[in-house]
């Protein structure tokens, strides 16, 4: 339980727009988001049916322009630290990235909890194999954006068979997480965590997912940040990818000369513009985004989690699907 009101600010990482947050117990059960800069918002549940879009590689809450973007990072660190009911103000769009993890999140609300209080988080135990697969995703797009996918999936020999499966598992919330990147740097990384809640498995989660970064092209940055996003983004919170010549070779396409070239690629030669924190920081990551996305279930998923080339798209459409049927699940409170 929060004891007291917690504050603090930072700039988000697609907007680059400050918010000041201010966390503050509530007597409701749940995690609700208020946007205070908004005139009588209402209060955004913290749940899987208010996830509106995660086109832009982040989770958002609520509608247009009573939204919050960008929640995946925090809502794992609530989770983590047992929050189970909290509101959660904010006076911006998008939520601050602060380390690019949920390392400094956590520190902020462990700071102010009641230790001796015990969680209440629920627990919401799969009984049946749901899967989302990518293709499902790319069937409820536009047909020019699935035109544009299959032109890139023949130049590339990108396999669009990503999936996101929830089985039965009576030990915790049993995450196994595959990444398959081109990139030299990342390529497959492949890692288990299982979350039950023990004083021992919060600890490893602390010492070594934690901090653990998101990640983007260098390329990808810039062309991002020419179109008004990616504006909050710094090498110290986003893991940035240099794959030289193709980074270069895409850059001066989207209109860069050589010199400025020259300036970003100082480091040519280097694979990441910051060092990092483990080899597999990567896959670490996706832990954070999939702990996160979870929590939107409301409680703890008691489960075996399979993401194979994941996103916050197919762990938002597995939740779905899980909570379509009652037959699919169970809650103890
Ligand atoms: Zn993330």
């Amino acid at each position: 339980m929060i004891k007291k009101p917690i504050k603090f600010s930072g700039v988000g990482i697609h907007s680059g727009v400050v918010a000041n947050v201010v966390i503050r117990p509530a007597r409701a059960k749940g995690i609700f988001f208020k946007r205070v800069d908004l005139h009588d918002a209402e209060l955004i549940p913290a749940l899987w049916d208010n996830v509106q879009n995660t086109g832009l590689l982040s989770t958002s809450i609520g509608k247009s322009p009573n939204q919050v973007q960008t929640i995946e990072h925090f809502m794992a660190a609530l989770f983590l630290c047992g929050i189970d009911s909290a509101i959660v103000e904010i006076d911006g769009p998008e939520f601050p990235i602060l380390d690019g993890g949920a390392q400094q999140f956590i520190e902020l609300i462990s700071k102010n909890i009641d230790t001796k209080a015990k969680s209440k988080i629920k627990k919401i135990i799969v009984k049946k194999e749901i899967i989302a697969t990518r293709q499902e995703i790319i069937k409820q797009m536009p047909v020019i954006n699935r035109f544009a996918l299959w032109i890139h999936g023949l130049k590339t020999g990108r396999k669009e068979d990503g999936f996101v499966k929830l089985s039965p598992e009576s030990c915790g919330f049993l995450m196994d997480i595959t990444l398959d990147y081109p990139d030299a740097v990342i390529g497959k990384q492949k890692f288990e965590f299982i979350f039950d809640m023990s004083a021992s498995s919060k600890l490893k989660f602390k010492k070594h997912i934690a901090k653990c970064r998101t990640f983007g092209r260098l390329w990808e940055w810039e062309y991002l940040k020419k179109r008004g996003m990616g504006r909050g983004a710094t090498p110290e919170n986003v893991i940035v990818l240099m794959n030289g010549n193709e980074d270069w070779d895409k850059l001066k396409q989207s209109g860069y000369n050589d010199k400025d070239l020259k300036k970003l690629f100082k480091n040519h030669g280097a694979q990441t513009l910051t060092p990092l924190h483990y080899p597999d920081e990567f896959v670490r990551h996706k832990l954070i985004d999939a702990l996160g996305d979870f929590y939107t279930s409301g409680g703890m998923i008691v489960g075996k989690l399979e993401s194979y080339k994941g996103s916050h798209g197919l762990n938002n459409l597995v939740l779905k699907k899980l909570f379509s049927d009652p037959a699919n699940y169970d809650i103890i409170d």
